[in-house]
């Protein structure tokens, strides 16, 4: 069975940036208005951007041997991190040369490796892989087991709670449910679980529901918008998809309530996100960024306005709290599920399509069954309609804790936003940069986050399967070490968490802004080795009288004293998006 690693590629000698864009190709002006509904993109349609050269993979596309979806997910756009950080074990780069569609004189040099760092990572995970089977960088037979069971205490769990009406119970279905996304959906959105594309494109499916996420949104949430664009705001949907919170350092800091109130007023939204995301995720998201801009191109001669023009031009978003004046989403979800649409990425085979409709009105009938079940029974008691809300919402309640516990928690902290690196030229040292690792060596907590207590590796090398992060981590820090790129890290959960939920508090309070001076400021790793934690959270909620630590600005945070980066953002229009968090 070919490797989906075994894929496109590229050309030449000279290390440079993923991309540069050059002028739009000359196209059939007819099919391309057709296709587009008369918007104009920066980038042709028909082609795969990769190191600044067009390609027209057309051709390939069915014989790729990653599958046809994530070939298709990197059309008309600038895919190059998506084409570097999957292709490890096999490099098809003389390949990609005879597909080349670029205009003469206008071809950059096509750099031989993507980076020195990313050269050695590919190094140590073939080394590593070298004398072993072929195809075992993915899964494994004791993963999938261990996956089953899980599945089967998930489906156990939930008819047991709806039948005994136990809350505790349906909590803990959702607990399961999320477990076996994690390690199966998870695996299978990026082709980790399997060297076959049907077998990852199933395990997608079967994994993603019923209560944590769908698949195509899945893909356009996480594959296209968070794995390429890490914390870049704009760009990663998971900065800052839920506009009452306040995630990331360079969205603008509008909340109101002075120091006493904006810290737990940003606090409380964000934990609102720990109850309701994946209920958003599994059922609201499929309604806005498929079914209806699909409704759209099918019945209505095109897709609106809002999901026009990819992900380069996506609306940065506005942060607000409060009622008025009314949030405003960021668009970068909207603009890559226009690009699934109007590619055909959603339509590829019915297959995909008709198993997205099954999983996504699945989770409508587990968010329903309580009352379907129980609610109609006695329909006069009210106290019958609470605990049927109780109880559908209770799976969907433990599946989002679990899941922003473990993603938000990696993603969004004040080292992995520190400015210095976000601003660093090499992409895949960044993937490495914006993660923070923890219990780097416990094979359980490897599988209860599915591997994500390692988000480092996982965005370097997002193919390999994450039964493996905990062996290749040591060689994989090793790397990261030689290059001066290590991730942020923390000993445990707890501690990660408990920095997170420090850094949200000051995200809400002000204290940290866009930083312009990068070289002002103290590496995040050697910044983070002397501070160990200072900023604790109880400390937050004192003023900081007579705590020299705690008046102290953070070097790698810009304070209130320190001038924030000007930001000049247009307005966003609204959209019907709501709170989700990524991997
Ligand atoms: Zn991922």
């Amino acid at each position: 069975m070919p490797d989906p690693s075994d894929g496109v590629a590229a050309g030449g000698d000279v290390e440079m940036p993923p991309s540069q864009p050059h002028d739009q190709l000359p196209t059939d002006a007819g099919t391309e208005s057709e296709r587009t509904n008369g918007w104009e993109p920066s980038i042709p349609t028909d082609v795969w951007r990769i190191h600044g050269r067009d390609y027209d993979l057309t051709s390939f596309v069915n014989d790729h041997p990653g599958g046809p979806h994530m070939i298709m997910m990197g059309k008309g756009t600038d895919c190059t991190i998506l084409f570097e950080t999957y292709h490890i074990i096999n490099e098809p780069r003389k390949r990609l040369a005879k597909h080349d569609v670029t205009p003469d004189g206008q071809k950059p040099p096509v750099p031989e490796r993507p980076s020195a760092f990313m050269a050695d990572v590919r190094t140590m995970i073939r080394e590593h892989f070298k004398d072993q089977p072929k195809g075992t960088h993915k899964s494994s037979w004791l993963r999938t087991l261990l996956i089953f069971v899980t599945w089967c205490l998930m489906v156990a769990s939930f008819g047991y709670g709806l039948h005994f009406r136990s809350v505790p119970i349906s909590f803990a279905s959702g607990f399961f449910g999320y477990v076996v996304m994690v390690n199966l959906a998870h695996d299978g959105s990026h082709g980790a679980y399997s060297t076959k594309p049907k077998v990852n494109l199933i395990a997608h499916l079967i994994g993603a529901a019923p209560f944590v996420t769908g698949q195509y949104t899945w893909w356009m949430q996480h594959v296209v918008s968070h794995h390429q664009h890490t914390n870049e705001v704009g760009k990663d949907v998971d900065s800052h998809h839920f506009p009452f919170v306040r995630w990331h350092r360079n969205v603008p800091h509008e909340i109101s309530g002075g120091r006493w109130c904006a810290g737990p007023h940003n606090m409380a939204w964000h934990i609102l996100t720990y109850v309701a995301s994946t209920l958003s995720m599994s059922v609201i998201h499929p309604i806005h960024f498929l079914w209806q801009p699909l409704a759209g191109k099918l019945c209505c001669g095109g897709v609106s306005e809002n999901f026009k023009g990819g992900l380069e031009t996506a609306i940065t978003p506005r942060h607000y709290v409060g009622c008025c004046p009314p949030p405003k989403f960021d668009s970068a979800f909207e603009k890559v599920a226009g690009n699934f649409v109007l590619q055909g990425v959603a339509t590829l085979t019915n297959f995909a399509l008709l198993g997205n409709l099954f999983i996504w009105m699945v989770s409508f009938l587990c968010l329903f069954a309580p009352f379907i079940y129980w609610g109609v029974e006695s329909p006069a008691n009210p106290m019958d309609w609470v605990h049927a809300t109780l109880l559908a919402f209770a799976p969907y309640a433990a599946s989002s804790m679990s899941f922003m516990c473990i993603t938000q928690i990696s993603h969004i902290q004040e080292d992995t936003q520190h400015e210095a690196v976000l601003a660093n030229a090499d992409p895949y040292m960044k993937q490495a940069m914006t993660s923070m690792d923890y219990s780097e060596r416990s094979y359980v907590v490897q599988f209860l986050t599915g591997g994500l207590n390692l988000q480092s590796i996982h965005h370097t090398v997002p193919v390999i399967s994450c039964v493996h992060y905990t062996d290749l981590y040591p060689k994989f820090i090793a790397v990261c070490k030689k290059h001066n790129c290590e991730p942020a890290h923390s000993p445990t959960m707890c501690s990660a968490l408990s920095k997170h939920l420090t850094y949200v508090f000051r995200l809400g309070r002000g204290d940290v802004m866009g930083v312009v001076d990068v070289t002002a400021s103290e590496p995040p790793n050697k910044a983070k080795k002397g501070r160990k934690q200072r900023m604790n959270f109880a400390r937050l909620f004192g003023d900081g009288s007579g705590d020299e630590e705690a008046a102290t600005p953070i070097p790698s945070a810009t304070s209130p004293m320190t001038p924030a980066r000007p930001m000049t953002l247009p307005a966003a229009p609204a959209s019907g998006a709501a709170p989700t968090q990524a991997v």
